[in-house]
Protein backbone atom coordinates (compact mmCIF):
# COMPACT_ATOMS: atom_id res chain seq x y z
CA UNK A 1 0.00 0.00 0.00
CA UNK A 2 1.23 3.67 -1.37
CA UNK A 3 2.86 5.36 2.16
CA UNK A 4 -0.05 8.10 3.77
CA UNK A 5 0.86 10.21 6.84
CA UNK A 6 -0.74 12.90 8.89
CA UNK A 7 -0.32 15.65 11.24
CA UNK A 8 -2.89 15.70 13.82
CA UNK A 9 -2.96 18.82 16.17
CA UNK A 10 -5.23 19.72 18.62
CA UNK A 11 -6.08 23.76 18.69
CA UNK A 12 -5.29 24.25 22.01
CA UNK A 13 -2.45 26.67 21.51
CA UNK A 14 0.11 27.69 18.65
CA UNK A 15 2.24 25.16 17.21
CA UNK A 16 4.77 25.04 19.43
CA UNK A 17 7.97 23.19 19.23
CA UNK A 18 7.22 19.71 19.91
CA UNK A 19 4.34 19.95 17.68
CA UNK A 20 6.52 21.30 14.62
CA UNK A 21 8.84 19.08 15.19
CA UNK A 22 6.20 15.79 14.78
CA UNK A 23 4.37 18.13 11.76
CA UNK A 24 8.56 18.23 10.48
CA UNK A 25 9.23 14.75 10.57
CA UNK A 26 5.57 13.23 9.49
CA UNK A 27 5.53 15.11 6.29
CA UNK A 28 9.56 14.29 5.65
CA UNK A 29 8.85 10.33 5.93
CA UNK A 30 5.81 10.91 4.17
CA UNK A 31 7.25 12.89 0.92
CA UNK A 32 10.80 10.69 1.52
CA UNK A 33 8.44 7.64 0.26
CA UNK A 34 6.89 9.09 -2.47
CA UNK A 35 3.87 8.94 -0.25
CA UNK A 36 1.23 11.46 1.30
CA UNK A 37 0.84 13.72 3.51
CA UNK A 38 -2.54 14.84 5.54
CA UNK A 39 -3.76 16.87 8.21
CA UNK A 40 -6.21 16.59 10.63
CA UNK A 41 -7.66 19.04 13.11
CA UNK A 42 -8.36 16.90 16.24
CA UNK A 43 -11.65 19.97 17.45
CA UNK A 44 -13.14 17.50 19.85
CA UNK A 45 -12.63 18.74 23.28
CA UNK A 46 -13.69 22.47 22.75
CA UNK A 47 -13.48 23.42 26.13
CA UNK A 48 -9.51 22.86 25.83
CA UNK A 49 -9.66 25.01 22.57
CA UNK A 50 -8.24 28.23 22.14
CA UNK A 51 -10.26 30.43 19.71
CA UNK A 52 -8.07 31.08 16.59
CA UNK A 53 -5.73 27.98 17.08
CA UNK A 54 -6.73 25.60 14.26
CA UNK A 55 -5.71 28.94 11.85
CA UNK A 56 -3.46 30.13 13.36
CA UNK A 57 -1.96 26.29 12.90
CA UNK A 58 -2.74 25.37 9.97
CA UNK A 59 -1.33 29.19 8.83
CA UNK A 60 1.75 28.55 10.42
CA UNK A 61 2.12 24.92 8.25
CA UNK A 62 1.58 26.68 5.12
CA UNK A 63 4.04 29.14 5.79
CA UNK A 64 7.11 26.79 6.26
CA UNK A 65 5.92 25.10 3.73
CA UNK A 66 4.17 22.12 4.78
CA UNK A 67 1.06 21.93 2.50
CA UNK A 68 -0.86 18.49 2.61
CA UNK A 69 -2.18 16.16 0.15
CA UNK A 70 -6.18 17.10 0.58
CA UNK A 71 -8.77 19.25 2.24
CA UNK A 72 -8.02 19.52 6.09
CA UNK A 73 -10.47 16.81 7.82
CA UNK A 74 -12.26 18.57 10.86
CA UNK A 75 -12.91 16.21 13.78
CA UNK A 76 -15.52 18.54 15.10
CA UNK A 77 -17.46 17.70 11.56
CA UNK A 78 -17.04 13.62 12.46
CA UNK A 79 -19.64 13.04 15.00
CA UNK A 80 -21.30 10.28 12.43
CA UNK A 81 -18.49 8.55 11.89
CA UNK A 82 -18.02 8.29 15.53
CA UNK A 83 -21.30 7.01 16.47
CA UNK A 84 -21.29 4.39 13.79
CA UNK A 85 -18.32 3.23 15.17
CA UNK A 86 -19.37 3.25 18.41
CA UNK A 87 -22.33 1.46 17.50
CA UNK A 88 -20.47 -1.48 15.92
CA UNK A 89 -18.96 -1.75 19.21
CA UNK A 90 -21.74 -1.75 21.03
CA UNK A 91 -23.58 -3.92 18.55
CA UNK A 92 -20.87 -6.24 19.04
CA UNK A 93 -21.15 -5.96 23.31
CA UNK A 94 -17.53 -4.49 23.56
CA UNK A 95 -18.89 -0.91 24.65
CA UNK A 96 -20.74 -0.55 27.57
CA UNK A 97 -22.28 2.70 29.32
CA UNK A 98 -21.09 3.92 32.69
CA UNK A 99 -22.23 6.04 35.55
CA UNK A 100 -18.77 5.81 38.06
CA UNK A 101 -17.63 8.95 38.84
CA UNK A 102 -13.68 9.96 39.71
CA UNK A 103 -14.32 8.73 43.43
CA UNK A 104 -16.20 5.30 42.61
CA UNK A 105 -12.60 4.83 41.24
CA UNK A 106 -10.61 6.04 42.95
CA UNK A 107 -9.72 3.06 45.60
CA UNK A 108 -8.93 1.25 42.09
CA UNK A 109 -6.41 3.75 41.22
CA UNK A 110 -9.05 5.47 38.49
CA UNK A 111 -9.08 2.33 36.29
CA UNK A 112 -12.20 0.93 35.45
CA UNK A 113 -12.06 -3.05 35.41
CA UNK A 114 -15.05 -4.33 35.55
CA UNK A 115 -16.41 -4.90 31.92
CA UNK A 116 -19.99 -3.72 33.02
CA UNK A 117 -20.84 -0.48 35.17
CA UNK A 118 -21.24 -1.47 38.23
CA UNK A 119 -23.41 1.44 39.38
CA UNK A 120 -26.47 1.54 39.26
CA UNK A 121 -28.37 3.33 36.06
CA UNK A 122 -28.87 6.41 36.82
CA UNK A 123 -31.57 8.11 34.27
CA UNK A 124 -31.47 11.99 35.22
CA UNK A 125 -27.85 11.96 33.63
CA UNK A 126 -25.82 10.56 30.23
CA UNK A 127 -23.39 7.95 31.07
CA UNK A 128 -19.46 7.50 29.62
CA UNK A 129 -19.19 4.76 27.53
CA UNK A 130 -16.48 2.46 27.90
CA UNK A 131 -14.34 0.00 25.94
CA UNK A 132 -14.76 -3.29 27.32
CA UNK A 133 -11.21 -4.51 27.69
CA UNK A 134 -10.46 -8.11 28.60
CA UNK A 135 -6.83 -9.27 29.61
CA UNK A 136 -4.87 -8.61 26.75
CA UNK A 137 -1.04 -7.89 25.59
CA UNK A 138 -0.62 -5.70 23.13
CA UNK A 139 2.73 -6.03 21.23
CA UNK A 140 3.86 -3.90 18.22
CA UNK A 141 7.28 -2.18 17.13
CA UNK A 142 7.64 1.33 17.24
CA UNK A 143 9.98 2.47 14.01
CA UNK A 144 12.02 4.29 16.41
CA UNK A 145 11.03 3.11 20.40
CA UNK A 146 11.64 -0.48 19.43
CA UNK A 147 9.24 -3.25 20.71
CA UNK A 148 6.82 -2.42 23.02
CA UNK A 149 4.02 -4.40 24.88
CA UNK A 150 1.30 -3.46 27.43
CA UNK A 151 -1.45 -5.12 29.22
CA UNK A 152 -3.80 -3.24 28.69
CA UNK A 153 -6.40 -4.28 31.44
CA UNK A 154 -4.00 -3.43 34.10
CA UNK A 155 -2.75 -0.36 32.27
CA UNK A 156 -6.06 1.10 31.33
CA UNK A 157 -9.02 -1.08 32.39
CA UNK A 158 -12.22 -0.40 30.88
CA UNK A 159 -11.13 3.12 29.00
CA UNK A 160 -13.61 5.82 27.99
CA UNK A 161 -14.75 5.99 24.16
CA UNK A 162 -17.27 9.13 24.67
CA UNK A 163 -17.22 10.81 27.73
CA UNK A 164 -20.55 11.78 30.19
CA UNK A 165 -20.25 15.39 29.47
CA UNK A 166 -20.70 13.82 25.60
CA UNK A 167 -17.69 14.48 24.17
CA UNK A 168 -15.71 12.13 21.86
CA UNK A 169 -12.31 10.24 23.24
CA UNK A 170 -9.73 10.71 21.15
CA UNK A 171 -8.42 7.31 20.84
CA UNK A 172 -11.76 6.58 19.54
CA UNK A 173 -11.89 9.67 17.09
CA UNK A 174 -8.15 9.36 16.14
CA UNK A 175 -8.31 5.28 15.36
CA UNK A 176 -11.58 6.16 13.46
CA UNK A 177 -10.12 9.01 11.02
CA UNK A 178 -6.82 7.47 10.69
CA UNK A 179 -8.61 4.36 9.24
CA UNK A 180 -10.96 6.68 7.24
CA UNK A 181 -7.88 8.75 5.65
CA UNK A 182 -6.43 5.65 4.60
CA UNK A 183 -3.13 6.56 7.15
CA UNK A 184 -0.31 3.55 6.61
CA UNK A 185 2.35 5.71 9.30
CA UNK A 186 1.63 7.94 12.54
CA UNK A 187 4.94 9.52 12.92
CA UNK A 188 3.96 11.28 15.81
CA UNK A 189 5.38 12.59 19.59
CA UNK A 190 6.30 9.81 22.25
CA UNK A 191 3.66 11.84 24.85
CA UNK A 192 1.29 9.30 22.67
CA UNK A 193 3.08 6.56 22.45
CA UNK A 194 1.15 4.78 25.59
CA UNK A 195 -1.86 5.47 23.66
CA UNK A 196 -0.73 3.49 21.12
CA UNK A 197 -1.70 -0.27 22.22
CA UNK A 198 -5.20 1.39 23.14
CA UNK A 199 -5.52 2.59 19.47
CA UNK A 200 -4.18 -0.88 18.22
CA UNK A 201 -6.81 -2.75 20.09
CA UNK A 202 -9.41 -0.44 19.19
CA UNK A 203 -8.35 -0.93 15.43
CA UNK A 204 -8.71 -5.00 16.27
CA UNK A 205 -12.26 -4.12 18.03
CA UNK A 206 -13.47 -2.47 14.73
CA UNK A 207 -11.81 -4.19 11.88
CA UNK A 208 -9.92 -1.50 11.15
CA UNK A 209 -6.21 -1.87 9.66
CA UNK A 210 -3.33 -0.43 12.16
CA UNK A 211 -0.67 1.60 10.50
CA UNK A 212 3.10 1.64 11.77
CA UNK A 213 4.00 3.65 14.20
CA UNK A 214 6.83 5.91 14.75
CA UNK A 215 7.14 8.19 18.16
CA UNK A 216 9.84 10.98 18.39
CA UNK A 217 11.67 11.77 21.36
CA UNK A 218 10.22 14.69 23.00
CA UNK A 219 11.87 17.80 23.28
CA UNK A 220 12.82 19.12 26.94
CA UNK A 221 14.53 22.88 28.17
CA UNK A 222 18.81 22.21 28.97
CA UNK A 223 17.88 20.81 32.88
CA UNK A 224 16.16 17.88 30.89
CA UNK A 225 12.46 18.71 31.96
CA UNK A 226 9.80 19.13 29.56
CA UNK A 227 9.89 22.31 27.84
CA UNK A 228 7.57 24.67 29.30
CA UNK A 229 5.07 26.51 27.22
CA UNK A 230 6.31 29.91 26.59
CA UNK A 231 10.40 27.80 25.38
CA UNK A 232 8.04 25.72 23.64
CA UNK A 233 6.49 29.14 21.78
CA UNK A 234 9.56 30.41 21.42
CA UNK A 235 10.85 28.53 18.48
CA UNK A 236 6.90 28.55 16.52
CA UNK A 237 7.72 32.34 16.62
CA UNK A 238 10.77 32.43 15.20
CA UNK A 239 11.05 32.84 11.35
CA UNK A 240 10.03 29.92 9.41
CA UNK A 241 13.61 29.54 7.69
CA UNK A 242 15.05 29.21 11.33
CA UNK A 243 12.60 26.94 12.66
CA UNK A 244 12.81 24.93 9.73
CA UNK A 245 16.59 24.36 10.20
CA UNK A 246 16.41 24.32 13.96
CA UNK A 247 13.50 21.68 13.73
CA UNK A 248 16.50 19.62 10.94
CA UNK A 249 18.57 19.77 13.47
CA UNK A 250 16.56 18.41 16.45
CA UNK A 251 15.55 15.44 14.19
CA UNK A 252 19.34 14.43 13.93
CA UNK A 253 19.32 15.44 10.03
CA UNK A 254 21.54 16.98 7.64
CA UNK A 255 21.25 20.34 6.63
CA UNK A 256 22.84 20.93 3.80
CA UNK A 257 22.33 24.58 2.44
CA UNK A 258 21.00 25.92 5.47
CA UNK A 259 20.87 29.43 3.83
CA UNK A 260 18.76 28.31 0.84
CA UNK A 261 14.57 29.41 0.81
CA UNK A 262 12.13 28.06 2.73
CA UNK A 263 10.94 25.58 -0.06
CA UNK A 264 14.60 24.78 -1.82
CA UNK A 265 15.43 23.66 1.89
CA UNK A 266 12.57 21.44 2.71
CA UNK A 267 13.14 19.83 -0.76
CA UNK A 268 16.48 18.98 -0.07
CA UNK A 269 15.40 18.05 3.60
CA UNK A 270 12.88 15.72 1.78
CA UNK A 271 15.59 14.58 -0.56
CA UNK A 272 17.92 13.65 2.22
CA UNK A 273 15.37 12.43 4.75
CA UNK A 274 17.07 9.46 7.16
CA UNK A 275 14.66 7.75 9.28
CA UNK A 276 17.63 6.37 10.94
CA UNK A 277 18.92 9.28 11.89
CA UNK A 278 16.55 10.46 14.18
CA UNK A 279 17.29 11.01 17.95
CA UNK A 280 15.81 8.16 20.34
CA UNK A 281 16.50 10.06 23.34
CA UNK A 282 15.11 13.33 24.55
CA UNK A 283 16.66 16.62 22.86
CA UNK A 284 17.66 19.36 24.85
CA UNK A 285 15.65 22.39 22.57
CA UNK A 286 17.75 25.16 24.08
CA UNK A 287 21.48 23.10 23.99
CA UNK A 288 20.62 22.44 20.70
CA UNK A 289 19.05 25.64 19.36
CA UNK A 290 22.43 27.40 20.51
CA UNK A 291 24.85 26.24 17.45
CA UNK A 292 22.15 26.99 14.70
CA UNK A 293 23.32 29.45 12.44
CA UNK A 294 20.85 32.61 11.78
CA UNK A 295 21.18 33.40 8.50
CA UNK A 296 19.88 36.95 7.04
CA UNK A 297 18.68 35.68 3.66
CA UNK A 298 15.76 34.10 6.07
CA UNK A 299 12.71 34.21 3.90
N1 LIG B 1 -4.08 15.76 18.57
C1 LIG B 1 -2.98 15.14 19.25
C2 LIG B 1 -2.08 16.20 19.83
O1 LIG B 1 -2.08 17.32 19.34
C3 LIG B 1 -2.13 14.27 18.35
C4 LIG B 1 -2.85 13.06 17.92
C5 LIG B 1 -2.03 12.09 17.12
O2 LIG B 1 -1.06 12.46 16.46
O3 LIG B 1 -2.42 10.92 17.13
O4 LIG B 1 -1.40 15.92 20.78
Amino acid sequence: MSYRGRFAPSPTGHLHAGSLLAALASYLDARHAGGAWLLRVEDIDPPREAPGSAAAILQALGALGLHADAPVLYQSQRHAAYQAALDTLIAKDLAFPCWCSRSDLAPHGGIHRDGHCVRQRDGSRQPAWRLRVPDVTVEFVDRLQGPQREDLRQTVGDFVLKRADGFWAYQLACVVDDAAQGITDVVRGRDLLDSTARQIFLQRCLALPTPRYLHLPLLTDTTGRKLSKSQGDALGQAPPHTQLVTALHLLGQTVPEPAACVDTLLAQAVANFDASALPTNDRRLAATLAPVPRHASSS
